[in-house]
């Protein structure tokens, strides 16, 4: 059978690799570390990956086991698992007439001049007495470097903790190479380095052995060996009978950057399925009876996804001249079209890195109270008291996940778009590291969007009065409202009243209203037209720009016209 790149790929799966790359022999300065000093007719480098569990790490970092990750996570995939599994790919190579030259895990050799060492042998030997053995050869051992393999292999780029990390695997991958004259199909090698230097995993180690310069492997060594006794309550654990040291520090660099990376693949998801804020709160932001402890009780985290409402989109409210717009593109389409496929495509993502992801959507129709009311949708399609079907209190997880602050109107306010924000959250059992909460700077209680309310729905303490809100969303104040014939309301008494936004709304009278204001149909899923186009919004949206305090900018205001009205007299 031809050696083909597909074959060996699909025998190395077989064989239990995770990840296979194979790219071409890349230039490397230093003779030392040159796969052509190895192989001079080399024509591909073969990369293999295989997964380190994450449940060794957990075992340490329940400071209860260290051996396993040692003898299991580190010496046996580098020894045993990669020895048999390059001796049958090697041969399956050979046996087409190349060379195959393995390349496994080299722990305690170290070319000359080399001064670093390896923290997971118990010590490394420089091979300070070797020469070359003729002119224009290196000096042996040439040991190539597995990081610029990787990267040529395309399955992963050298970290800043000296860990070569994956995509998908993080720093739980181990590797090893096959330097071959067989000429294979190729891959495309890395070209940007998966490590953003994040500093995180310095950060976690408290051994102080990652900095901005790299990984100080000597300190790493002390540390991980737990010999500058960061660790009081470890007793010494002897190194394995193979020179391996029991790794005590738990390797906290490793995981930091699993979450960093994890945290970094969710918000690249997000945004490309146009989410423009990305917060993370751990669970332990929230009270213990919160729902999401309901909902799912192994959640770590939340992750708040906010959708910018386009400016443009209440233009056409603000100006008079366009109101289907709004709801259907500002509330409707966001909250049924581009909201859920964002949270669902996270949630797949997280479930594909080995985690549950449970996405959170509003379910505009349903609630708990008896007689609850959502201004967005018809008052008659709301199944109230329905309280087996639990449900997140979303402005709440917005603010703890960082996504803004609480405005007066208990409306969420962004840095980016002001109040002109709809969100959804993703739970997830997954540790993520948390976004910092927002210190709140910008609602200055300056009451303008209690003042914008056309039907008075906001309280002096900025509660919302969800009846008069959904009388006045739909229209009710005839000042406001384009469609409204002038003998709106014949059979009510204070018609005036409720044309003027002066009524002062029950439920039964609200609901008596909202039955006679069809002056302009709903939009689809139960959505009513909001008529007001959430005039508290717009003003406070104005005033935050005004006052320079968003940091999305446009290049003209929003507020460009007078504001318009017609005359109650119109009405009498
Ligand atoms: S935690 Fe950040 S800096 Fe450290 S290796 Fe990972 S990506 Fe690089
Ligand atoms: S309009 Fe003023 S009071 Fe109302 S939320 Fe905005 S900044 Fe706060
Ligand atoms: S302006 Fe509209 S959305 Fe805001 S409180 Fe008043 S009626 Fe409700």
């Amino acid at each position: 059978m031809k050696l083909t790149s597909e074959l060996i790929k699909k025998k190395a799966l077989e064989l239990g690799a995770q990840v296979v790359g194979i790219g071409p022999v890349y230039d490397e300065p230093d003779p030392q570390r040159d796969p052509r000093s190895i192989l001079p007719c080399a024509a591909a480098i073969i990369g293999f990956g295989f997964a380190v569990p994450k449940g060794l790490y957990r075992a340490m970092e329940h400071g209860n086991q260290y051996y396993g990750y040692t003898t299991l996570g580190v010496k046996y995939i580098d020894e045993e698992m990669a020895e048999i599994f390059l001796f049958k790919i090697g041969s399956m190579i050979e046996n087409a007439g190349y060379d195959a030259c393995l390349q496994k895990a080299v722990p305690n050799l170290k070319v000359k001049g080399d001064k670093s060492t390896n923290p997971e042998v118990a010590g490394t030997y420089e091979l300070i007495h070797a020469e070359a053995v003729a002119p224009g050869k290196p000096v042996p051992d040439v040991i190539i470097d597995f990081g610029k393999a990787a990267e040529a292999c395309g399955i992963g780029s050298r970290a800043l903790n000296g860990k070569i990390i994956n995509e998908q695997y993080g720093p739980f991958m181990r590797y090893c190479f096959i330097i071959t004259d067989a000429p294979l199909d190729l891959d495309e090698p890395l070209t940007e380095p998966l490590c953003d230097h994040c500093m995180a995993c310095a950060k976690a180690c408290t051994g102080g052995a990652v900095s901005e310069t790299g990984l100080d492997t000597h300190k790493c060594h002390e540390h991980y060996r737990n010999k500058d006794r960061s660790n009081p309550k470890l007793k010494d654990l002897p190194n394995t009978m193979w020179g391996y040291q029991p790794c005590l520090c738990g390797r906290p660099c490793d995981l930091a950057c699993w979450q960093h990376l994890l945290k970094r693949g969710v918000e690249r998801i997000a945004k490309e399925n146009l989410a423009d804020i990305v917060g993370i709160a751990s669970a332990d932001r929230f009270p213990k009876d919160d729902p999401i402890f309901k909902i799912l009780p192994e959640v770590k985290s939340v992750i708040g996804l906010g959708f910018q409402v386009l400016r443009g989109i209440y233009r056409g409210v603000k100006e008079g001249t366009t109101y289907y717009q709004y709801t259907t593109m500002g509330v409707e389409n966001m909250e049924e079209t581009v909201m859920p496929m964002a949270s669902l495509k996270v949630a797949v993502y997280l479930e594909e890195h080995g985690y549950l992801g449970l996405p959170e959507r509003r379910h505009e129709t349903i609630m708990a109270e008896e007689n609850g009311m959502n201004p967005e949708v018809a008052y008659d399609e709301v199944f109230r008291g329905r309280t087996e079907e639990v449900q997140m209190n979303f402005l709440d997880a917005a603010v703890r996940c960082g996504l803004g602050e609480l405005g007066l109107n208990h409306t969420l306010l962004t840095d980016e778009f002001g109040p002109f924000v709809r969100y959804c959250f993703v739970l997830t059992d997954a540790i993520l590291p948390e976004t910092t909460l927002k210190t709140p700077h910008l609602c200055d209680e300056c009451g303008l969007c209690r003042e914008a309310c056309p039907g008075h729905a906001i309280q002096e303490d900025g509660t919302i009065d969800d009846w008069q809100c959904a009388v006045y969303y739909n229209g009710a104040n005839g000042t406001k409202n384009p469609f409204m014939p002038p003998d709106a309301f014949p059979e009510r008494s204070d018609r005036l009243e409720v044309i003027a936004g002066e009524a002062k709304m029950t439920p039964e009278k609200a609901r008596e209203i909202l039955k006679d204001i069809w002056f302009y149909p709903p939009a689809q899923h139960s959505f009513r037209c909001s008529i007001c186009g959430r005039a508290c919004d717009m003003a406070c949206y104005q005033h935050l720009e005004e006052k320079g305090v968003l940091t999305k900018k446009y290049k003209t205001p929003f507020h460009q016209r007078e504001d318009w009205t017609f005359s109650v007299d119109d009405f009498k």
